[in-house]
């Protein structure tokens, strides 16, 4: 790789760096390398836990240009009635062939045990893991960060807590390895992973009080249903004029959760518990259902010490026992870095931009990068819209998403780009308007969505300014 040049480098071989290349080639006849110090492209997919799946439809998850998928409808099953979820190694069998097809154009190389250092003396310095050797990557145009909104999985990453050495604790990826070897479990996180981790236990013949969940805090989750692409866009579109109506109508946060709940656009596992919790994720009517079988739920919040007789947490102590398989559901998922401009000078720091899109972020900034020149007009298609932590971040995050995407419409271009995208939710809805649930719901979107932008603005304004 010595004096080797490029016009772009991509830190990060994830979905995010993957689905900007691909769209970028698209537009722009550009050299790109792209780098990432895991063993094969896919990003945290390498390292998921044997039982993941999308968590949203695979119609609108990966690169613009390869379907994921088939499009089907599931006929049977835990996803029955809705659009198909690829496992965890369709995945990243997925994404193999992603990088296979961006190698075949001729424009990218792929280089993948790769870790990007930082700056050389003769361009970004790029250690290959397995030769240990460094080198200078001169890049003519542009350095793309899309490692900045990295995943932190239970595979990878190291408990906050600590483990006595006669306590049980394996990180879920261990889960169905390990779960012959007991009859009791502690699963221990709040998100969707647990979740997860919850569900595979129930599907595989555990009674729920066989399992204890340590949730630390309670989360929202958004209902599957309204994710939806293609045939049931209506259902989608309907989650999303609920969500304009509720923020046109929100007094404050917990009145405009509670608005959102009555409507069925947020669901929790116990209604019952103090909520604050929001990353964004969703879940299906059989998850839900599982897990609300779950009764021994510890709220101590989170974990410090898992000992052979006991766990201690933040806020009291439980007891447990050599013979219980504590299950580590508790990695971030996505970090949540400060935002920054996503367009700099030299460099590209992919973030979110539409709340939930991941892939099409990526996408939409590679195609932004191929037909803007100046940055600050770049900025403004492409706004940064930080990944939500807590239910105070939605109002936010919704807001900018609905303000950027008018943006969008007035840009000819822009417009017809996200309209024709693969990788866009909402692709299918012209074709559907003339149904019921379409009209009902763009007539709620139409009416409220520009108050609910100023009242979500100033629901904002008021968590951020000192009280
Ligand atoms: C468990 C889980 C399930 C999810 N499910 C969905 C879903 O169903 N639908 C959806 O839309 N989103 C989902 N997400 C959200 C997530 O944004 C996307 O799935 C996406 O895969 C994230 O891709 P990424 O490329 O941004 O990050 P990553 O996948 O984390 O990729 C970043 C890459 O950068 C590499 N890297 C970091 N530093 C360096 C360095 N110095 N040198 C070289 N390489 C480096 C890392 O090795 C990594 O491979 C999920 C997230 C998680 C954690």
């Amino acid at each position: 790789m010595n004096g080797v040049k490029t016009d772009y480098l991509v830190i990060g071989a994830g979905a995010s760096g993957l689905a900007f290349v691909d769209a970028l080639i698209e537009e722009a006849d550009v050299e790109v390398t792209v780098i990432d110090r895991r063993p094969a492209p896919g990003g945290h997919w390498v390292d998921a836990y044997p039982f993941i799946r999308l968590h949203s439809p695979s119609a609108y998850y990966g690169v613009s240009s390869l379907a994921l998928g088939e499009d089907r409808i599931d006929e049977c099953g835990e996803n029955a009635g809705q659009y198909e979820r690829a496992t965890g190694e369709e995945v990243r069998a997925y994404f193999g062939a992603v990088a296979e097809r961006l190698e075949g154009t001729g424009k990218v190389r792929i280089l993948t045990g790769h870790e990007h250092i930082g700056r050389g003396q003769d361009g970004e310095r790029v250690r290959d893991l397995r030769s240990g050797e460094d080198r200078d990557v001169a890049v003519r145009r542009k350095v793309v960060d899309a490692r900045y909104l990295e995943a932190s999985v239970p595979a990878t990453h190291t408990p906050s807590f600590e483990v006595a050495s006669d306590a049980r604790l394996v990180p879920v990826n261990d889960l169905p390895a390990a779960a012959g070897t007991t009859s009791s479990f502690t699963v221990l996180g709040s998100g969707k992973t647990a979740v997860d981790a919850c569900v595979w236990l129930l599907d595989n013949g555990v009674e729920p009080d066989a399992i204890r969940w340590v949730r630390p805090r309670d989360a929202w989750f958004h209902d599957r249903g309204h994710f939806q692409p293609g045939e049931q866009v209506g259902a989608t579109f309907t989650g999303i004029s609920l969500d304009a109506e509720a923020g046109a109508h929100g007094s404050d946060l917990d009145d405009l959760f509670g608005r959102l709940e009555a409507s069925g656009r947020f669901l929790r596992v116990d209604p019952s518990a103090k909520t604050t919790m929001y990353r964004g994720t969703m879940l299906g009517a059989h998850e839900l259902a599982a897990v609300r079988r779950i009764e021994d739920v510890v709220r101590l919040g989170r974990v410090r010490r898992i000992e052979r007789d006991r766990i201690v947490l933040e806020a009291g102590e439980v007891e447990t026992s050599a013979d219980v398989l504590h299950v580590d559901c508790t990695a971030l998922g996505l970090r949540n870095p400060p935002p920054a401009p996503i367009f700099q000078p030299g460099r590209i720091v992919l973030q979110q931009v539409r709340h939930l899109s991941p892939s099409f972020n990526a996408a939409l900034a590679g195609f932004v990068e191929a037909h803007r020149e100046d940055d600050a007009e770049k900025n403004r298609l492409c706004p940064p819209n930080p990944h939500p932590i807590g239910m105070e971040d939605w109002p936010r995050m919704v807001s900018r998403t609905w303000r950027t995407e008018r943006r969008w419409l007035s840009e000819p271009d822009v417009a017809a780009w996200v309209a024709s995208s693969r990788l866009n939710l909402l692709r299918a809805l012209p074709e559907h308007v003339a149904e019921p649930e379409v009209r009902t719901a763009l007539e709620r979107y139409l009416t409220h969505v520009g108050p609910a932008i100023e009242r979500l603005e100033q629901l904002d304004s008021m968590r951020s300014s000192p009280s």
